[in-house]
């Protein structure tokens, strides 16, 4: 059913220690029309990225080598990978190992044992999410509600400064790393400063319509976002039972 441009627009690596998962996994995709390249262990997983830069990157958090973790930090830290979606395998019920895969650039993650079909579904979800997202630093694919705003630029609220256009947070004016993840969801929040919005609405507009992504996703990237934000933190607020919201400074600081 899908028209795919050339092989380059279908290249999947998957990353993965198990080989009965790593077959699962492989034979899935390549049912869907994706080209498909494995690795047993970190190293040789980061070497085919290296190699030729695919469009998604499947990765176990447990491997030998170099553990998920690592492997993608490293995807971080080069430019020539910053960009490619990862969507992490891990253990049942651990929120930390979440919560450590979200922190260090992973875009999703699917919890093990899980459904061929879920993995694939969300495959399928972050590549259409980026579709647009060709250039790099670009961030087209932000959702349509920001595309349609003619003022989309650099937001700041308090000491943080948000630059969808050129991926960049600062925080006292210091540049902090964060995930397209964790950018938009602040972006998101710090454009209209004290405006409530439920889970639901966060998801809808960070992730879009089709995402497969859990409200308790928003927490955790929540989570991410106030480490990272360290004394500033309290920028987001928790509305108990509802959602999130930034702190409006207007209402809450003497303005100069
Ligand atoms: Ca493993």
């Amino acid at each position: 059913m899908s028209t795919p441009s050339s092989t380059a627009d279908r290249d999947i690596v998957v990353i993965e220690d198990e080989e009965a998962i790593r077959d699962v996994v492989e034979y899935n995709l390549q049912r869907e029309g994706f080209e498909v390249r494995t690795a047993g262990d970190g190293r040789a997983g980061l070497q085919l990225v290296r190699d030729r830069t695919p469009k998604l990157v499947v990765l176990d958090l447990m491997l030998p080598e170099l553990d998920g973790l690592e492997v993608c930090r490293a995807l971080r830290e080069d430019p020539a990978t910053r960009l490619v979606p990862v969507i992490m395998l891990t253990a049942k019920g651990d929120e930390s190992d979440i919560v450590l895969g979200l922190g260090v650039g992973a875009d999703d993650y699917v919890v093990k044992p899980f459904s061929p079909k879920e993995l694939v579904a969300r495959v399928r979800a972050i590549l259409r999410r980026n579709e647009p997202c060709e250039g790099a630093g670009s961030t087209e694919a932000i959702d349509a509600d920001l595309e349609r705003d003619p003022d989309r630029l650099r937001v700041e609220l308090g000491a943080v400064s948000v630059d969808p256009d050129r991926h960049e947070v600062l925080i006292g004016g210091v540049e902090e790393r964060f995930t397209r993840t964790e950018l938009r969801l602040l972006y998101v929040l710090v454009r209209k400063p004290g405006r409530v919005y439920t889970r639901e609405q966060l998801v809808e507009r960070v992730m879009g319509e089709n995402a497969w992504i859990t409200d308790r996703t928003i927490d955790v990237h929540v989570r991410a976002i106030r480490q990272k934000l360290g004394a500033h933190a309290d920028l987001i607020e928790t509305i108990r039972g509802v959602g999130y919201r930034s702190r409006d400074m207007a209402t809450t600081a003497p303005d100069a």
